[in-house]
């Protein structure tokens, strides 16, 4: 949309409101006028300044001249049976992302990626396949939400931002707080931080950053595993950042009255489904306050594990309950459209046309 002429200027989207402010004033404009651009940008979902109506008209024609606002450019629109709704978005450089819109769950959720890719590599999910293509800017995280408020006429509406999308949040760790810290801004959309919540395979590092933040999301681990040999094998990072270590870290993090973690538990058949397996993670989170989210594989071409059938799951579940663990299972949404967990895939194609990409996509 914005694309050879954003990358010129600098960008409105990629500053937090005290930026904007400082960069008006930098160029002799009051900074007040700083909140009224945020308030159409993120309010009313404004990617031109022309439309700012309450900006001088001289003032208008500065900043467009100025400054761009980078927005991800639709590519597709896909609608799921059950309402979820896929978006292929392409950014400035000509890369694809997907975000996924999930309506009432009950509540509308947004789930966006923090990357090209994903370096993890985790061994039952199709983003790792892809590798690391490159991280998002703050600009294009915060940017999703943008499109996807605009796309679904959301605007003045509440809902809840997942970084559930591609990639690792914590992999791209300033880029993401700062698109958390854009989102939450009370001259934007006013995000409130327990409406967000941040998915991680527990890069401790930057877990124990996080433990510090000021603006602080709620946790989900993805955990999927109870022995340290088998979690190696499933999310390889726990080749650095070990089970123990990580379970360690999650009983530090600091947790308000009533906020628990969320342990995400992907349920592979005969790998990690068994009775067994569920006694052994109601022993690894004792003490630790949290939940637990069981989430059947969504299997996938070139995925070489299979969904446990539904009896399997909820005796799953059943064990973790009648031992006091909060569980849930995770309902997948928009299976049909490959947009639910894990399956969000887009190839690195600045060498292919979008519309290769787009028959990939459809496959
Ligand atoms: N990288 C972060 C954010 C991705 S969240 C993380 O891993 O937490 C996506 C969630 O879906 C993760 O819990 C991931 O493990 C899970 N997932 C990945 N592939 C899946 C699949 N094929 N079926 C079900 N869940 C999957």
């Amino acid at each position: 949309m914005t694309m050879s002429a954003s990358a010129a200027r600098p960008d409105a989207a990629e500053l937090e409101l005290d930026e904007l402010e400082t960069y008006l004033a930098a160029i002799g404009v009051p900074k007040f006028h700083a909140r009224q651009i945020f308030q159409w940008i993120y309010r009313r979902g404004e990617t031109g300044f022309e439309a700012m109506t309450d900006l001088s008209r001289e003032l208008r024609t500065l900043l467009a001249r100025d400054l761009a606002i980078g927005t991800p450019a639709l590519a597709r629109r896909e609608r799921s049976e059950d309402g979820t709704t896929k978006f292929l978005l392409q950014l400035a450089d000509g890369s694809f992302i997907e975000s996924v819109f999930i309506p009432d769950t009950p509540s509308q959720t947004f789930c966006i990626s923090t990357q090209v890719g994903c370096a993890m590599h985790c061994a039952f999910c199709l983003t790792g396949k892809m590798g690391i293509v490159r991280n998002l800017t703050a600009g294009e995280i915060a940017g999703q939400v943008r499109v996807l408020t605009r796309e679904l006429d959301m605007h003045g509406q509440r809902f809840n931002i997942v970084l559930m999308g591609m990639g690792e949040p914590l992999h791209n760790y300033d880029a993401t707080m700062k698109a958390l810290r854009i989102l939450g801004d009370e001259h934007g959309l006013a995000v409130a931080p327990r409406r967000i919540t941040l998915s991680t395979v527990g890069v401790l590092p930057a877990l124990e950053r996080l433990a510090t933040e000021p603006f602080m999301p709620n946790l989900a681990i993805s955990l999927h595993s109870t022995t340290e040999d088998q979690r190696d094998r499933l999310v390889p990072i726990n080749r650095k950042y070990g089970l123990k270590e990580l379970l360690d870290a999650c009983r530090r993090f600091p947790l308000k009255r009533r906020e628990r973690i969320t342990f995400e538990y992907v349920l592979l058949k005969d790998v990690n489904d068994s009775p067994d397996d569920a006694r052994r993670l109601v022993k690894l989170l004792h003490g630790i306050k949290g939940k637990v989210n069981l989430l059947p594989l969504n299997e996938a071409a070139g995925i070489p594990f299979e969904r446990p059938s539904n009896e399997r799951v909820n005796r799953f579940a059943q064990i973790l309950a009648e031992r006091g663990v909060t569980v849930s299972v995770r309902r997948s949404r928009g299976r049909d459209i490959r947009a639910a967990c894990g399956q969000l895939i887009t190839e690195s194609t600045r060498q292919r046309t979008p519309g290769r990409q787009l028959a990939t996509m459809m496959e």
